[in-house]
């Protein structure tokens, strides 16, 4: 919602590996927009997999306090969890979302256009994952038979608020985007989708009536209690089916919401469309608070040699102002980005380069 304020506070959680890296390059994008956007003040913050082994939480009260009584919103780097299980240890990311009630995940997944690349699918689709349950409740039983046999149970929650909010933000993304596309061909710009918005439910509900038929009513009743939604178009697929298409004409979808899991599946397969993770920003958003956040993790195969794309942390910032109501600067960072990527003269090495991240985002300042 676009509030009217004279200042803004910015929560900064780098947390782990290359998180450290493409975090500043965002800040300094976000503090190149001068006085575009209100006056800014960036609060450091910590959590993570190291702040646990330094302090042995990872994710300090301290951090949670200053995010919900004196931040605006915030923004994430990465975190590394152990591959193992750790005594005392969860993840921050989780357990910031369940905090700060950010309930879904919104990850926009747009085809770049870079000279001498590979051509991948023309594709500009969002992916709404709902953030709070689904199979994430982690809630899990093993028990051994009589027999020695092992058997595991995982419970899967779905509950009808849950689903109907997470609709509700779907159908919201899809008008806006509607909106932006009629204003920009208005505007003579040229813009490759034509026909209405579109928000594709995605379940599994041929098989798993009960949870994912609960999930697809809920979404469905968003749409048919109102006429506000008159003019999206509603459709649906079987997740496997998702996979399927999503990976052969990516470019039929606009706005897809999903349960947790499959949510989380989709938008990184969504991601490896576009060319690299390294590319794909997201919000984690509930009604009060935002916090952005790079869909890549912590990469710490290639962490500390400032070779990581900033990109998707740089696009999380613009993604973060927008939900904030700066929708102008906004535009302008992914404006800028959009540039360099299309020059291709300041490009990482995971997009074929031999850039550095600082390097890449000197040139999107100068692009700014
Ligand atoms: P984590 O457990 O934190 O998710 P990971 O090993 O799964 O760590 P990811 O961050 O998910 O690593 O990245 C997967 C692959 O994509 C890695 O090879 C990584 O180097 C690459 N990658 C991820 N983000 C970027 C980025 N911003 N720039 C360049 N390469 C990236
Ligand atoms: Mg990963």
């Amino acid at each position: 919602s676009a509030v009217k304020r004279t200042a803004l506070k910015l929560g900064m959680i780098p947390a782990d590996g290359i998180g450290k890296e493409v975090l500043p390059a965002a800040q300094r994008v976000l503090e190149a927009l001068g006085s575009s956007i209100p006056k800014t003040t960036f609060i450091p913050l910590q959590a993570g997999w190291e702040e646990f082994n330094r302090n042995g939480k990872a994710l300090p009260d301290e951090t949670v306090k200053i995010l919900k009584e004196e931040c605006d919103g915030a923004m994430f780097g990465s975190v590394s969890s152990p591959s193992h299980k750790v005594a005392g240890y969860s993840s921050p990311i989780v357990a910031l979302r369940k905090h700060l009630d950010l309930y879904a995940n919104v990850r926009p997944v747009s085809s770049v256009s870079i000279p001498n690349q590979k051509s991948y699918h023309q594709c500009d689709m969002v992916i709404v994952r709902e953030n709070t349950e689904c199979l994430y409740i982690k809630k899990e039983e093993i028990s051994t038979n009589p027999d020695g046999s092992k058997k595991a149970i995982a419970y899967r929650q779905i509950t009808s608020n849950a689903s109907s909010r997470i609709g509700k933000m779907a159908f919201e993304i899809a008008l806006r985007r509607g909106a932006e596309r009629e204003a920009a061909r208005k505007a003579g710009k040229e813009v490759w989708w034509n026909g209405e918005p579109k928000v594709t439910i995605v379940h599994k509900s041929n098989v798993l009536s009960v949870t994912d038929g609960l999930f697809r009513e809920s979404v469905r009743a968003v749409k048919e209690g109102t006429d506000r939604y008159n003019g999206v178009k509603m459709e649906e697929q079987l997740v496997d089916s998702m996979v399927y298409r999503m990976f052969r004409e990516p470019e039929i979808f606009d706005v897809a919401v999903a349960p947790n899991l499959y949510g989380d599946i989709i938008s990184d397969g969504a991601a490896a469309l576009v060319g690299s993770l390294g590319l794909v920003p997201s919000i984690n958003a509930g009604d009060d608070f935002v916090m952005g956040e790079p869909v890549h993790g912590s990469a710490p195969d290639i962490e500390g040699q400032n070779i990581a794309n900033p990109i998707a942390s740089i696009r999380s910032a613009a993604l973060l102002l927008s939900s904030l109501g700066y929708v102008e600067p906004a535009s302008r960072i992914n404006a800028a980005v959009d540039t360099v990527l299309a020059e291709g003269e300041y490009l990482t090495p995971d997009l074929g380069g031999k850039s550095s991240t600082t390097d890449v985002t000197d040139a999107v300042l100068k692009r700014l």
